[in-house]
């Protein structure tokens, strides 16, 4: 350790040494040798370890100090050949800047993608670009950035339009392209080329080292010293918290230390975790990996020579500098590219930068961070070697990819990772599948990886080891890099790109090869399987392989010669799986209705199947294209048609949709869940796309060249239906003999599942090239569909659309067209509604729907139909035409085993009984007919000439069934119009009854020559609407009973599960009708004025109140000796109204908090729900909670939302969070004796006296303890004033029971206000409750103001009873305390006020609230006055502590007054001239007694102004207070907003209108009081200091203000850096929504300790800014975090929405976000009310896994 302790010395030593370097003199031998490489090295040979890697504790500032200095410096005068300062400028100013941008993205910061320009979703533009571009006024997308990548403005080939933005449009002139190096002079480049060589050659060199103790040759330290550093490496292996336990033991670190070790780690790959010589660095080494090794793979350590160490730390400088020095110069930036790229000795790949990418997954992560940032600025900056680059990079591919792939780093640290930005630039891409064959070699690198096959040569993952498993997931990423060469498609072919292209297809077609078929299912009978067989990989691979197989034939689409070829080879790639497909399959011949066909004896029940059909869906797609590009029309020659083998075609996707099918029908249950599973996803809208509508299509393609009977003959063959429909008498038989319900069931499944196809085959038209539609129609009508179910939001929508791979759906384009929007209030989102006339393209069997869409969306579209008063058939839409590829599929309709399949439905359909039968398949065969007809007519309606027209179903229908003694399906269907079991069905039958009659007419009106028979059309139709408005209102009538009955059993069975709350509920209705008519007191006289205070004050009598008890349901009077009924009440600590978020609560035991300072920098709030109990039936249900809450801590240790242990319960009735009850009081009865009262001054000098004299007896009775028997002779000394009894105890008036709730209350209020352990003996118990009365009663009169509301007669019951309760409350907490306790807080009190020799320490006018005092003065008062029995009565008292107190605060507001503002004065000017000379004239006064102190008054208008405006905010406090207190109803004026408040409220507290009166009537008492104030000191130095003075009124406190722009925050959360470990990105910067303080949450580096527990930054700073409640804004998930104490939080709705009403947590959308003002007021009101930690309750309660989140380490 010798080495550690001499470290210090060094410096200094070492320093004197450098600077004697002249770098100059450095330079200028550089500059003359011969061998420039030789003596760079000995000068850094010599150097670098002196400079670094001296000490344990590296010091990277001195460090870099000296390094510039003795090494850098050279570097950059060789370069220059002058002094750099001079030559470096010279460089820049010479530069012509290319126009890309090239700004690197830091982590976290808001990167911008145009969703209409962009050329794919990776291309994106920084902050700055963004905002002078055109695509601000875009479809634009926002996301963070992940870090790396950098800003594509500038660049050409990236955007479709607007490539620059502003600051980087390039000029015209300068519009080509110019070689940046003829700005340089031949000599600066030949320097500029030697430097780079050596240094990028000597960093190379170091980064690369392998060695642990040499160093390459030259570069041998003069000396060599037992020094050496243990280097911990990162891996992706160790968790944190493994590697700071391990830490802790291998090198004896403190905790701490370990975290910053790990943190370190983590962060750049690498640690030096010890420092000394060989042996000691060896031993750690061996401790940890010994440590780490067991379970896994051990951490990789290290044990290096100090100088090996400090020439790696200097090449990451080296780097740096390069990247730096080319920023000067686009020429410096070729010539490194050059460096860079040329070829070394060992000639091909040897470059320097083959040599880094090459080692990359050697390095640690802070070395391939600062390289891997040098190539981005060099090498990708440069168009030219760009190129070059990307060439070296292709060539590398393979190699550098198996390297990722057997590394453990993340893919963000890898050189691969640089494939976006090359792979994506289109040109590029271009090149390098023709050049390098690209295509071809990213496929075979990826197959080549996944190595595990089974005998066919398929893929199976089934079997993997983790370790596959890892492999696997980590060459997914080759994917990725496919995707980015395909995205953007070639508008133009060369042969050679075809032939490239093709290689690549074909290389891609072993990939599918290698997947059709694989992981086959076999349907389990018996018993059920024994393990879920693996099948999510399979489906990764599919879904990651989505796009791409989308791409392939987007590309294939592009150019025919590419489709023909494409097309032949998918065919015999198919050819090659299934090559005759007859695998030992049975030939078997099916015959039906005349027509036979051959097949295979094959069925899924019990043979192997595969759900993964690559092969056949890619040759499905590229059919389709054949029509849709119209190749197959052009070139048909072309085309292997004649080889195609439709039954071939349609046979594995056809097995596939019957599996589908069968799952349905429940025959697979036996199988398990992962195939339930496989079969979502086969149809979710993330894989259907290149699945299950791609085995559609193949079926539409293989049946339309082929007789539709065969088709339909195979297909029921397949279902396992043909022996069904292939006998005729089947149904009959069937029903007879075979018993067997689950049979029965799982056969009608089938056979509604086989109709269901038929629908779909013959109707899904709008793919184009299937049908005649464009592209949009596609989107429309999901989007139609999707509405049909109910109104969704835009969110919703997105999810339930495919997107391409351009994550986009085509959504946006079409939406308006078939939608309107509705937007959202405060709360919910905006909602997309269904257009009226788009109802009727709705399909009810769209095959997109699952069966509960389905259902749904029948629903909801029957309902709509009868509101409107239609029938309610849903008859199918019309469709589009199909291609003339796909025509031949309307011959289903019309094919005899149709018709017969028909046939047989309807014939089951009239003899019901038998359970061969359903409705819903009657109904999907009514539908087929529907489809059928609307051809028909189409057709007809289309065709000019009536002989066109082939099909010709009506005539088919209408014919008798096949044994010709069977009626005709239209005979069938008219027999069933009738039938009573068919109600339902009755609306659709008439409407294929209709529109067949109306074909028929078409036929016989082209037949003939058109007559007009509509007369007895009319009749008829008149008839049979008659007859069907009657049916219909009957319906009606059914339906409303139906519903009505419904209703009446819903409410039934929430009665049944509310019954409780519903009584609850009733009784609150009642009780809170019952508190509001008690409450209307009748005021005396009503004519006179309402006064609230003093002698003359209002009486009231307030009636008998009677309350209900929510537990016991008992009624209750509200009575002083009666039991105590009280309200479920809620106490915290708040900063709400903080104007001094600084101050804190330091000490709780030794806090006097007699007085509250001006800026109320903490106050406790007392909030309730309102609900009234007993109190014993409060203390019953609390102990009962404890005890349930034991219990279940003991079984389960889990959290609840409340804590138990701090008193906190839920109120029983509404769950609101408590923590304490008040009593309820009645009011006191008013003092009748109306004898004359003294004045101020009289009065005031009578309450000293008695103060006095109790503190002389006080005295007495402390000194009586010590000489006990004089006690009557000091009681003579003591004066005591005329009828004051100090010995007379007062009677307590309240009841046992109120008497316990006193104290319980008056406890709470003190442990939670101080945080302390309660103590009802604590003096400060009443000063607690009279300041929570008072901060309780200020936040509400604040609240009123800011939102507009009268003062009274706004507030919701709740508060308005809570406030009652606490004021009451306050004035009765004196009789459970102690008196002598009490009165000596009024001492205190009026000595703030009053000068008393006795007590010390009042505090200055300045420092003290004056309603927290008044409310004080006047609730201890009652101490006094009970010993009182002279007459004075407690309204004088109240009336003269209001005058005095006010008269204090008028002194305080003029002292803090603001200077005046230029007002117009003239305007207002004359009217209350008195009360401006009044205040002119006291503060003239002031002045006198202060001198220069106070400001130069500008007007006595100006001051008045002040007093009254700063005045008003305690008067309306004081009247609610007063109002609670006394009872006195408010004057009506003052029940709504007005202009004459302050007149009314002066009126109302018995203030004169002209408050200075109060001075100018009692000068003589006032005067001397004034000086006392003015001389406090600390009125003086407050003044005088220029120190930060509160003026009044005081502002009211908001959250901050938030910028409209959601990306302003994320940019300005990007640049925050976490506070504690030294500019390190923070990971969760964390918005305080009260203070505007960024917080570096949820992360180690920057917990600290509060009260004995690690707590994360969010809940350490809520403890000083918000008393423990927090409200925060998370800027990267765009989410809004309450946190109350330690325990408590949740996540709530940010107020940011994006353009379609909805908020976007978690960024993952990220359509442009912007403030909702009224959503941010809603939270701001929650905070204001002091709501949050109720929200936070309700949140949890309803969420449970919410309470199990560890809030404190946010
Ligand atoms: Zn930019
Ligand atoms: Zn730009
Ligand atoms: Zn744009
Ligand atoms: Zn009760
Ligand atoms: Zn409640
Ligand atoms: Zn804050
Ligand atoms: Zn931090």
């Amino acid at each position: 350790m010798a080495a550690a302790e001499a470290d210090l010395e060094v410096p200094t030593a070492l320093c004197s040494d450098l600077l004697d370097l002249s770098a100059k003199d450095t330079a200028l031998k550089w500059l003359q040798t011969s061998e420039l490489p030789k003596e760079i090295y000995l000068h850094l040979a010599r150097y670098v370890p002196k400079i670094y890697c001296l000490g344990p504790n590296l010091n990277p500032k001195s460090e870099d100090l000296l390094a510039q200095l003795a090494l850098l410096a050279p570097l950059d005068f060789y370069l220059c050949g002058e002094d750099p300062a001079v030559g470096l400028t010279k460089l820049k100013q010479a530069n012509k800047p290319s126009h890309l941008c090239g700004h690197v993205f830091k982590v976290g910061e808001p990167t911008y993608s145009c969703r209409e320009c962009a050329a794919d979703p990776t291309c994106v533009l920084c902050m700055g670009c963004f905002l002078g571009s055109v695509h601000k006024d875009h479809r634009y997308r926002m996301t963070t950035s992940g870090g790396g990548g950098f800003c594509d403005c500038g660049d050409t080939e990236a955007w479709k339009k607007g490539p620059y933005c502003q600051k980087h449009e390039p000029n015209i002139s300068d519009a080509s392209e110019e070689d940046p190096l003829a700005n340089l002079s031949d000599d600066l480049i030949a320097r500029a080329y030697n430097i780079f060589s050596v240094m990028l050659k000597y960093a190379v060199d170091m980064l690369t080292w392998e060695k642990e103790q040499e160093l390459p040759p030259g570069l041998e330290p003069p000396e060599r010293e037992d020094t050496y550093y243990c280097m911990l490496f990162n891996d992706e292996v160790h968790t944190y918290e493994q590697v700071i336990y391990t830490l802790q033991k291998a090198v004896n670190c403190t905790q701490k230390e370990a975290v910053s070790f790990a943190t370190t780690v983590d962060r750049d790959g690498r640690k030096s975790v010890r420092y000394g010589d060989f042996q000691f660095c060896e031993q750690a080494k061996t401790v940890i990996v010994r440590n780490t090794g067991r379970q896994s793979k051990p951490l990789k350590v290290q044990v290096m020579h100090s100088s090996v160490v400090a020439h790696q730390c200097f090449g990451l400088k080296v780097l740096a500098w390069l990247g730096h020095v080319i920023g000067y110069s686009d020429g410096l930036r070729r010539v490194l590219c050059q460096v860079g790229l040329q070829n070394g000795p060992e000639g091909e790949n040897s470059s320097l930068v083959d040599t880094l990418m090459l080692c990359d997954s050697k390095l640690w992560k802070g070395a391939r961070n600062v390289y891997h940032q040098l190539l981005m600025s060099s090498l990708l900056m440069d168009l030219k070697y760009k190129k070059l680059f990307a060439i070296q990079f292709a060539k590398s591919y393979e190699r550098l990819q198996s390297d990722f792939v057997k590394d453990d780093h993340d893919r963000e640290y890898s050189v691969t990772d640089l494939s976006v930005q090359i792979f994506t630039v289109p040109s590029l891409a271009r090149m390098l599948i023709t050049e390098e064959n690209l295509m071809a070699t990213i496929i075979r690198t990826f197959v080549d990886h996944l190595r595990h096959r089974d005998p066919q040569g398929r893929f199976q993952f089934e079997r993997y080891t983790a370790q596959q498993a890892f492999k696997f997931r980590r060459v997914q990423s080759l994917i990725g890099d496919l995707k980015y060469v395909l995205i953007s498609r070639p508008t133009e072919w060369s042969d050679k790109l075809r032939e490239k292209f093709l290689e690549g297809f074909d290389a891609f077609l072993d990939l599918m090869k290698c997947m059709q078929g694989m992981d086959p299912v076999v349907r389990q009978v018996g018993q059920h399987i024994e393990m879920e067989p693996e099948w999510e990989a399979a489906f990764t691979l599919q879904m990651k392989l989505t796009h791409i197989i989308s791409m392939m034939q987007e590309w294939c689409a592009n150019d025919e010669r590419v489709l023909i070829e494409a097309y032949k080879k998918c065919l015999d790639a198919l050819q090659h799986c299934h090559g005759g497909f007859t695998d030992g399959e049975q030939p078997i011949t099916l015959s039906m209705c005349g027509h036979s066909v051959d097949t295979i004896r094959y069925c899924v029940s019990q043979e192997k199947v595969s759900i993964h059909l690559p092969v056949s869906r890619l040759l499905a797609g590229l059919h389709v294209l054949l029509s849709k590009t119209e190749v197959v029309y052009r070139l048909p020659e072309q085309l292997p048609l004649s080889e195609l083998s439709p039954p071939m075609l349609i046979e594995h996707p056809l097995r596939c949709l019957v599996l589908c099918a069968q799952v349905h029908a429940g025959m697979w249950r036996r199988n398990g869940f992962s195939l339930v599973n496989q079969i979502y996803y086969y149809h979710n809208v993330k894989c259907r796309v290149e699945m299950f509508d791609k085995d559609l299509m193949m079926l539409q393609a293989g049946a339309s060249t082929m007789d539709p009977n065969h088709f339909l003959m195979i297909v029921l063959s397949r279902f396992e239906l043909y022996h069904i429909f292939s006998t005729a008498d089947y149904g009959k038989r069937y029903g007879r003999e075979n018993a067997n319900k689950d049979t029965i069931q799982q056969n009608n499944t089938l056979i509604e599942e086989m109709l269901h196809l038929i629908m779909m085959v013959i109707g899904e038209r709008f793919t184009p090239g299937i049908g005649q539609v464009q592209p949009c129609d596609e989107v429309k009508r999901e989007i139609v569909h999707q509405l049909c179910i109910r109104p969704m939001s835009h969110s919703e929508l997105v999810k339930a659309l495919p997107e391409d791979e351009n994550k986009e759906t085509g959504m946006e384009k079409v939406i308006d067209a078939v939608a309107s929007f509705k937007k959202p209030g405060v709360t919910g989102r905006g909602l997309y509604e269904l257009r009226p006339e788009c109802a009727k393209e709705f399909n009810l069997y769209f095959y997109h729907y699952s069966r509960a869409d389905q259902s749904k969306a029948e629903e909801a579209q029957r309902k709509l139909k009868r509101q409107h008063g239609e029938d309610t058939a849903l008859p199918p839409p019309a469709l589009p035409p199909f291609c003339p590829l796909f025509a031949s599929l309307v011959n289903l309709l019309q094919s005899d085993v149709f018709l017969a399949i028909l046939g047989t439905v309807l014939q089951w359909a009239l003899e019901p009984g038998g359970g061969y039968w359903s409705e819903s398949m009657l109904q999907r065969v009514l539908h087929l007919i529907g489809m059928a007809l609307l051809e028909e007519r189409h057709q007809l309606e289309s065709s000019s000439e009536d002989n066109d027209v082939t099909f010709s179903f009506t005539l088919k229908i209408s014919r008798p069934g096949a044994p010709s003694s069977s009626p005709s399906v239209l005979a069938m269907l008219e027999t069933l119009q009738s039938a009573p079991h068919l109600e339902v069905h009755k609306d659709m039958i008439r409407w294929i009854l209709r529109t067949f009659s109306s074909i028929k007419k078409i036929r016989e009106r082209s037949a003939m020559s058109p007559v007009s028979d509509t007369g007895a059309q009319t009749v008829e139709e008149t008839v049979r609407d008659k007859d069907k408005a009657e049916r219909k209102r009957k319906a009606e009538i059914a339906r409303l009973r139906r519903e009505k009955i419904m209703a009446q059993m819903s409410e039934m069975q929430r009665h049944f599960i509310d019954e409780n709350k519903e009584l609850f509920q009733q009784s609150l209705e009642d009780l809170e009708a019952s508190t509001s008519t008690a409450l209307e007191h009748s005021p005396s006289s009503p004519d006179a004025a309402l006064l609230s205070v003093g002698p003359r004050r209002t009486r009231v009598s307030e009636k008998r109140q009677v309350v209900t008890c929510i537990l016991c349901q008992e009624e209750q009077d509200i009575r002083a000796d009666g039991r105590a009924m009280v309200l479920a009440a809620f106490v915290q600590r708040s900063t709400v109204m903080s104007k001094n978020r600084r101050r804190v609560l330091q000490d709780p035991d030794t806090y006097d908090p007699l007085f509250m300072h001006p800026d109320l920098s903490f106050g406790t709030h007392t909030g309730s729900c309102g609900h009234i109990m007993h109190s014993h039936c409060w203390q019953r249900y609390f102990e009962a909670v404890q005890a349930k809450e034991q219990r279940r801590q003991q079984r389960l240790r889990v959290h609840t939302s409340y804590d138990v242990e701090n008193g906190e319960f839920l109120c029983p009735l509404c769950e609101c969070l408590s923590n304490t009850v008040i009593p309820l009081l009645p009011l006191p009865r008013g003092s009748s004796s109306m004898s004359e009262q003294p004045s101020l001054s009289q009065w005031l000098k009578t309450v000293c006296q008695q103060t006095k004299a109790l503190h002389a007896l006080r005295k007495k009775e402390d000194s009586a303890g010590d000489s006990g028997p004089d006690e009557g002779e000091r009681m003579d000394e003591t004066r005591l004033p005329e009828g004051f009894r100090p010995d007379q105890i007062p009677k307590n008036p309240y009841s046992g029971s109120i008497k316990e709730m006193l104290t319980t209350f008056g406890t709470a209020t003190y442990k939670v206000g101080l945080k302390v352990h309660p103590n009802e003996q604590d003096p400060r118990v009443p000063i607690m409750c009279w300041g929570s009365c008072a901060y309780t009663i200020q936040s509400i009169e604040r609240l009123l103001h800011d939102e507009e509301k009268p003062l009274f007669g706004s507030l919701p019951c709740r508060q308005d009873d809570c406030l009652r309760s606490l004021t009451r409350f306050g004035a009765a907490c004196w009789t459970v305390s102690s008196l002598p306790v009490v009165q000596n807080h009024f001492t205190r009190l009026l000595a703030a006020l009053v000068p008393d020799e006795q007590v010390e320490n009042s505090p200055g006018l300045l420092d003290v609230d004056m309603f927290h005092l008044l409310v004080s003065l006047v609730l201890s008062y009652h101490t006094l006055h009970c010993h009182d029995s002279s007459g004075l009565s407690l309204d004088a008292a109240q009336l003269h502590l209001l005058h005095l107190v006010t008269m204090a605060h008028i002194v305080q507001i003029l002292l803090t007054s603001v200077p005046e503002t230029t007002m117009d004065q003239e305007s207002a000017g004359g009217e209350e001239e008195e009360e401006e000379e009044a205040a002119w004239f006291l503060y003239s006064v002031l002045g006198l007694h202060l001198g220069s102190g106070l400001r130069e008054a500008g007007s006595g208008w100006h001051l008045w102004r002040s007093v009254k405006s700063g005045i008003v905010p305690y008067l309306r406090a004081a009247a609610l207070f007063f109002h609670h207190l006394n009872g006195v109803p408010p004057p009506a004026e003052l029940q709504v907003l007005g202009h004459n408040q302050f007149e009314l409220l002066c009126g109302y507290l018995s203030l004169p209108t002209n408050l200075l009166q109060l001075y100018h009537g009692n000068r003589d008492l006032l005067d001397p009081l004034l000086q006392g104030w003015c001389s406090h000191p600390a009125v003086r130095s407050g003044l005088q200091a220029g120190a930060l003075l509160l003026s009044f009124p005081r502002e009211s406190n908001q959250l901050i203000d938030l910028p409209d722009d959601y990306s302003s925050l994320i940019n300005q959360a990007s640049s925050f850096t976490c506070p504690k470990s030294g500019g390190d990105k923070s990971r969760a910067p964390t918005l305080c929504l009260v203070c505007g303080a960024m917080l570096c949450s949820q992360s180690y580096c920057c917990q600290t300790e509060l009260e004995g527990e690690d707590v994360g930054a969010c809940t350490a700073h809520t403890f000083t800014c918000g008393s423990g409640v927090g409200i925060f804004l998370r800027v990267r998930e765009s989410q809004v975090l309450f946190l109350a104490g330690k325990t408590k939080g949740c996540f709530y709705p940010p107020p940011y929405l994006d353009d379609y009403g909805e908020t976007d947590q978690g960024l993952r959308r990220g359509n442009p976000l912007h403030l909702c003002r009224e959503r941010y007021r809603k939270i701001q009101r929650l905070w204001r009310q002091h709501s949050i930690t109720e929200e936070i309750g309700h949140a949890q309660e309803a969420n449970q896994t919410l309470v199990g989140i560890d809030w404190q380490h946010l």
